[in-house]
C-alpha cells in the first residue's frame, strides 16, 4: 500500500490530532524504542514494545552485575530482586507491600494457586470458570483436578454470546460445594472485564476463594485487588507492563492467606533459610513461600524497567487513556469499518472492556495477512475470525487508530487481502 497516511480530511483525523494534543500521558511514547516511523503496533496486549530503560537495565545487569560483580551481585540486589519488582506491581493492581512476587510463569504460578487454593477446601469439589478465558488456564486447572485424585470438577460457565462474561450465571452456578472460582479478569478475545469486586464477594458469599487471572489487567484495568477483596491472582508481565518477551510473571496472595496456603512446589527459594541446606523443607510465612527456584535475573531486571514506569506513571491516568482509545477506536471503526462488514466482537460499554478491542470479520485471517504485508499495522488474529487491536496507553496515539482504521478501510475497498489463502502459520 502506497499511501500509509496521514489522512487530513478523513473523518476523525481532527478529533485524533485534539484528543493527542489534550493526552497527560504524550510523552510517556518517547522512553520507547520506536523502530518504524509508519509502523503502527497494536500488539501491545501480546508483547509490549522495548522501554529504552530496560536496554540500560539489560547492559547495566549483563555487563556490570554479571560481567564485573559476579556471585557477589546475589547480596547487592538480586536476591530482593522479585520482591522490589513486585511491590511495584503491587501498586498497579491495589495490593499492599509484601503481597505480590515475580515467580516462574503466569501458567506455574496458576498451577501453584490452584492446588493451594483446593487443598484450603477440602470436601468441596467444584472450580467455576468460563469459556472465555485463556483455554490454556482450563487445561491447568483441568490437570490440577486429575492430579489431586479428590473428585474435583471443572464447571465451564459458558457465555451467552461469546462476547460478555456469563457473570450472572457464574454466580448462578456458586453453591456450598464450590472449592475455587478462577477467571480471566479481562478476557483475552474480546477483552470482556469482569466486575472482580462484585464477583469475589459472592464467590466468599458461598465459602469459596477467589484466583484472578489478571494477565490482560495488569497495566491496562484499575483493578483494585484489596478493594475487592482478591483472594489470589497471578499475571503476566511482557503484555501491558512491558517486561519483555516471556519475562517472569507474577502471583498475589492476599496478606491474611500467606500463612494458611501451601506452594505445591516445595523449593529452596520458599524455605524459611534457603542457605541452611536442612534436608527437611520448612516454608517461610512471607510471600517468598510461593516462589520456586533461582529467578530468571536478566528477564526479571530488564522487565522491571517498564513495570517501574507503569506504576509511576499510575493505573488511574492509564486507564483514563485506555477507556478514550477504545471508545475513539470503536467510533472509528463504526464510521469506516462497519460498512464493509466489521462488526465490533468486544463490549460497547467501557466499564467492562479492557484495553483491546476486537473486531469480528467473515475474512479477518486475510485481512490481517494484509495488514501486516501491505499496511504496516500490526494486531493479531484469534480464532475463528477475530482481528484483535491492542491499544497500548503508554505506546499508542489517538492518530495510530485513526490511521490504522483508514489504511484498513483501504485495503479492504481495493481487495488487497484477497490474494492470501486461509491456511494458518504455527504462531498467530
Ligand atoms: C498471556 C496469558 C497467559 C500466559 O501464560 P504463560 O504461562 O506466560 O504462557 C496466561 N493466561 C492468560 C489469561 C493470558 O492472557
Amino acid at each position: 500500500m502506497s499511501d500509509l497516511g496521514p489522512f487530513p480530511g478523513v473523518e476523525g483525523h481532527d478529533e485524533a490530532q485534539a484528543l493527542d494534543a489534550a493526552d497527560p500521558l504524550a510523552g510517556e511514547r518517547e522512553k520507547f524504542r520506536l523502530p518504524d516511523p509508519d509502523l503502527i503496533y497494536l500488539d501491545g496486549n501480546s508483547l509490549g514494545m522495548l522501554p529504552t530503560a530496560a536496554t540500560h537495565t539489560a547492559a547495566e545487569v549483563v555487563e556490570h552485575q554479571w560481567g564485573e560483580r559476579l556471585i557477589r551481585s546475589w547480596r547487592e540486589g538480586w536476591w530482593d530482586l522479585q520482591l522490589e519488582i513486585g511491590n511495584d506491581i503491587a501498586r498497579i493492581i491495589g495490593a499492599r507491600p509484601g503481597e505480590v512476587i515475580v515467580s516462574d510463569s503466569t501458567s506455574v504460578n496458576l498451577f501453584k494457586l490452584a492446588v493451594a487454593a483446593l487443598r484450603a477446601r477440602p470436601g468441596r469439589t467444584a472450580i467455576i470458570t468460563d469459556d472465555l478465558n485463556f483455554p490454556s488456564d482450563l487445561y491447568v486447572l483441568d490437570g490440577v483436578a486429575a492430579l489431586l485424585e479428590q473428585g474435583h470438577r471443572l464447571e465451564v460457565v459458558a457465555s451467552t454470546d461469546g462476547i460478555n462474561g456469563p457473570a450472572p450465571e457464574a454466580e448462578a452456578a456458586l453453591d456450598d460445594d464450590t472449592a475455587l472460582v478462577s477467571l480471566s479478569a479481562t478476557c483475552y478475545k474480546s477483552a470482556y472485564t469482569y466486575d472482580v469486586a462484585h464477583m469475589t464477594e459472592a464467590a466468599h458469599a458461598a465459602g469459596a476463594l477467589t484466583l484472578w487471572d489478571l494477565s490482560h489487567t495488569a497495566g491496562s484495568v484499575d483493578v483494585d485487588v484489596t478493594a475487592a477483596g482478591v483472594d489470589l491472582a497471578v499475571g503476566c508481565t511482557y503484555k501491558y507492563l512491558n517486561g519483555g518477551p516471556g519475562s517472569p510473571a507474577f502471583l498475589y496472595v492476599r496478606q491474611d492467606l500467606q500463612e494458611q496456603l501451601d506452594n505445591p512446589i516445595t523449593a529452596w527459594w520458599a524455605h524459611r533459610v534457603p542457605f541452611a541446606m536442612d534436608l527437611a523443607f520448612e516454608p517461610t510465612e512471607t510471600i517468598r513461600r510461593f516462589h520456586t527456584g533461582t529467578m530468571p535475573v536478566v528477564s526479571l531486571a530488564v522487565a522491571g524497567a517498564g513495570i517501574k514506569q507503569v506504576a509511576e506513571v499510575g493505573i488511574t491516568a492509564i486507564r483514563h487513556k485506555s477507556v478514550a482509545l477504545s471508545e475513539f477506536f470503536i467510533r472509528q471503526t463504526d464510521r469506516h469499518l462497519a460498512p464493509l462488514g466489521f462488526q465490533l466482537a468486544s463490549p460497547r460499554d467501557a466499564v467492562r472492556r479492557g484495553s483491546h478491542v476486537s473486531l469480528a470479520h467473515p475474512q479477518a485471517w486475510q485481512i490481517v495477512q494484509a495488514m501486516i504485508e501491505h499496511a504496516a499495522v500490526l494486531p493479531d488474529f484469534r480464532e475463528p475470525n477475530v482481528a484483535r487491536f491492542g491499544l497500548s496507553p503508554l505506546t499508542t496515539r489517538f492518530m495510530d487508530v485513526h490511521s490504522a482504521i483508514v489504511r484498513i478501510r483501504h485495503l479492504v475497498e481495493t481487495g488487497l487481502h484477497e490474494q492470501f489463502g486461509g491456511e494458518r502459520a504455527a504462531v498467530t
